[in-house]
């Protein structure tokens, strides 16, 4: 594959109409369908994008192999790629100094909505994990550029990749495999919101956190009481927060090494004084609520955090049903007063979805429901407004009336 250098003038690629008015409307995308001709066009390169007329329409990073050809970058023309980088990575981390609080774990860069489309990076405490999802991004010389920005910006101890190898296969990119890419450290201890959890990049069982949920943990935790129910507690996130404020917790997943995990960080807060025990149960969720129901068990919280339903907008419908069949037992099987704490993070379940669903599932569970706070993904995951694609995460806090 050849690789474009920084001195070279970019390849222009010409867009149709329908893609023309797609970047007009706002958005970064330009479907391989929509590409006119791009003959020659090295892959992963830095290109200047015309309409079918010629109009310069901007700068973008192409792929030879995705579906997504053109990722804009600037409506303006870009002569060097890994120097416009270094800039936008020092904008993401000054959005995150002012925007991110109580934590020393956060996403650095949310790719689209920071402006540098095929890489996240994600800080626990003092290492720094990234991941890179297209190949312009994998250009050696934009991965220098990331690697020197990052240390001299963070500082970590060690900065970590985290390979997806559906992605490199998918953008035709040489396999490759996770590992430190600077430094020697690759577990550590981090803290959102008060509360404390294993970081461990590369051996035993992988942690990590599902860092979009930070301020929904925090948001859940106020109005947390009495018997709580984590359905699919991963990790812990959720439930770790609950902890401080509930009677009695019970953590249900279906994975046995991510319970493991979930119970050293209890331990970890246990030891701090944080938290009581909680309980944590090998289950499928599905089974757990209905078993647990049919006993006549009652709680005050149950958290609903489900993986994607809807990998694809195919699957919508399926998706809604498997939402509103959990739905429906948790709301089954909360006693009056009690607090609904229900997620989606499939994009193709929009907001409007989800709370139709909900509505569906209180109406079938004859229970009333009164909506307290309508969340979505913490603020170090930015929305793009016009890319509503980076959009995705649903937090819906509810309390059972009746
Ligand atoms: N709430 C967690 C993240 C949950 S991710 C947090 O904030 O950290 C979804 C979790 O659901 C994963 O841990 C996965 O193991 C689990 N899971 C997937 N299918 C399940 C099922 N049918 N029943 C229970 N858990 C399931």
């Amino acid at each position: 594959m050849s690789k474009q250098t920084s001195s070279t003038s970019p390849a222009t690629v010409a867009i149709s109409a329908r893609g023309a008015s797609r970047l007009k409307d706002g958005h970064v995308w330009v479907y391989r369908s929509d590409i006119v001709s791009a003959d020659g066009v090295p892959a992963g390169s830095l290109v200047s994008v015309v309409d079918h007329r010629g109009q310069r329409l901007g700068s973008a990073l192409y792929s030879s192999s995705s579906q997504i050809a053109i990722r804009m970058i600037s409506q303006e023309p870009v002569g060097d790629f890994p120097a416009l980088l270094r800039q936008r990575l020092a904008d993401a981390i000054a959005y995150r100094e002012a925007m991110v609080r109580d934590t020393n774990a956060h996403r650095v860069v949310f790719s689209e909505g920071d402006f540098l489309p095929g890489l996240i990076v994600d800080r626990y405490n003092d290492i720094v994990s990234m991941q890179i999802l297209t190949q312009a991004m994998d250009a050696e010389s934009v991965r220098a550029a990331l690697v020197s920005e990052l240390s001299e910006r963070l500082h970590p101890a060690s900065i970590v990749e985290r390979v997806d190898p559906r992605v490199r296969q998918l953008e035709e990119l040489p396999a490759r495999s996770s590992g430190l890419v600077r430094g020697e450290k690759s577990s550590t201890i981090f803290t959102m919101n008060g509360v404390q959890f294993h970081f461990d990049a590369l051996e035993g069982q992988k942690t990590g956190a599902f860092l979009d949920q930070r301020e929904n943990y925090a948001a859940a935790a106020q109005y947390a009481h009495g018997e709580a129910l984590d359905g699919f507690c991963y990790q812990g996130g959720f439930a770790l927060h609950l902890a401080p404020r509930c009677s009695r917790v019970s953590g249900g997943d279906s994975s046995r090494p991510a319970l493991e995990v979930a119970d050293r960080n209890a331990a970890l807060n246990h030891a701090q004084g944080n938290v009581r025990e909680i309980e944590w149960i090998e289950a499928n969720a599905f089974d757990l609520l209905k078993d647990y129901s049919a006993s006549g068990q009652r709680y005050d919280t149950i958290v609903l955090d489900p993986p994607a339903f809807a990998k694809t907008k195919r699957d919508l419908d399926a998706a809604v049903r498997g939402y509103k069949e959990l739905n429906l037992r948790a709301l089954k099987m909360l006693r009056p007063g009690g607090v609904l704490v229900t997620c989606s993070c499939s994009y193709h379940v929009s907001q409007t979805d989800f709370l139709q669903m909900l509505a569906d599932a209180a109406c079938d569970a004859r229970r009333t429901l009164r909506l307290a706070e309508v969340r979505g993904q913490s603020k170090d995951h930015p929305i793009l407004l016009n890319v509503p694609e980076t959009a995705y995460l649903k937090c819906v806090i509810a309390t059972v009336s009746n």
